[in-house]
């Protein structure tokens, strides 16, 4: 009976649409869970495998119901969010798949596969050169990340990314609806191999690139960068119940000694962007608050944020939930060396 649970980064980018619906029809497959911020537009249409009705739809919701008709067994969940704002303990499964064009995005997952220890697969497409690439991690501390890859080009793309892109992240890329395809291929390919346990067989710390334009194919194996950025820690995630709607910050540093939430921090001091209000009140900065005056999000304001909630916390927050500061179930909390997976009661 099939078990595995593929979690997809990106269900719209050059190679998702066409991707899905290899992973639905894959005997080890039984759980998708779709994760993607946006809703389909009409630009889409040329290069993605969408219809005319899909247009205007949530990306997650049009294909959910697609890999549904595809195979009505498949268990299938769908998040309109960016990975990085998803609960890491919500996205526990066998195997990542990005299918993601921005450099933020993949950095992410990179990270959240490290830290879950699980296995992903990266691809991506140059329309302009007809290149379409693969790779795949599997998480140690010897074994190369994607970051292990980069110099400072690829950090000064991210910088770039974080200034302009903060709410459409992703560049246009003019690759035809072919070259996605054959990415897709290629990655659903690779996907079964490591789903039935062939890791030597697969791209796993290697790269493939195949040059449509040239009929090349080439291998490279990665390596472990001890420059690395990123510290490659997996971490051993431990369960800890108490809902984040019954438990206040003055309980969660008390039993815990402090609280970190990886990847984001806490503010305080939020201001509108639009209208320029101003608001009081601790918050995890994963999307912040939308102002209750022009609806749009709240920026914070730059003084007071924290890395960590600790004993030092002022007196005024210490009786607001977890829940009221935007954490929520399946968040991993951190304190020190150990990590716990936040739930709420069974
Ligand atoms: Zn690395
Ligand atoms: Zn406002």
């Amino acid at each position: 009976m099939a078990t595995g649970h593929i979690v997809v980064a990106g269900a719209g980018g050059n190679t998702g649409s066409h991707l899905l619906p290899h992973l639905a029809r894959m005997p080890g497959v039984a759980r998708i869970t779709l994760v993607d911020p946006d809703v389909y537009e009409s630009a889409n249409l040329a290069v993605q495998n969408i219809e005319g009705a899909d247009v205007g739809e949530r990306k997650v919701a049009a294909q959910a119901a697609r890999l549904r008709r595809i195979r009505p067994d498949l268990d299938v969940t769908a998040i309109q969010e960016r990975i990085e704002n998803v609960p890491r303990g919500l996205l526990r499964c066998d195997l990542f798949v990005s299918c993601l064009d921005s450099k933020a995005g993949r950095q992410d997952l990179n990270q959240l596969a490290w830290r879950m220890g699980t296995r992903w697969i990266d691809c991506g497409v140059l329309g302009s050169q007809n290149l379409v690439r693969v790779n795949a991690y599997a998480p140690s501390q010897e074994s190369p990340c994607l970051e292990c890859s980069w110099g400072p080009g690829e950090y000064a793309v991210l910088e770039q990314e974080y200034v302009c892109g903060a709410e459409s992240g992703a560049f246009p890329s003019m690759a035809s609806s072919a070259l996605g395809a054959l990415a897709a291929s290629l990655t659903a390919i690779e996907t079964a191999k490591i789903l039935r346990g062939d890791a030597d067989a697969s791209v796993v710390s290697r790269q493939v690139v195949l040059d449509a334009e040239h009929h090349v194919v080439q291998v490279t194996a990665e390596r472990r960068n001890p420059n690395c950025r990123f510290d490659h820690g997996v971490w051993a995630v431990e369960p800890w119940i108490s809902p984040p709607e019954a438990t206040t910050l003055a309980q969660a540093v008390s039993a815990l000694g402090s609280v970190r939430v990886e990847g984001h921090r806490f503010v305080s001091g939020l201001v509108c962007p639009g209208c320029g209000r101003g608001e009081n009140g601790l918050r995890l900065n994963r999307p912040l608050a939308r102002c209750a005056a022009c609806n749009r999000r709240m920026a914070s304001s730059g003084f007071g944020a924290r890395e960590c909630l600790d004993s030092t916390l002022a007196g005024e927050y210490r009786g607001l939930t977890l829940a009221q500061v935007g954490l929520r179930a399946g968040d991993i909390v951190s304190s020190g060396q150990r990590h716990r997976l936040l739930l709420e009661a069974a």
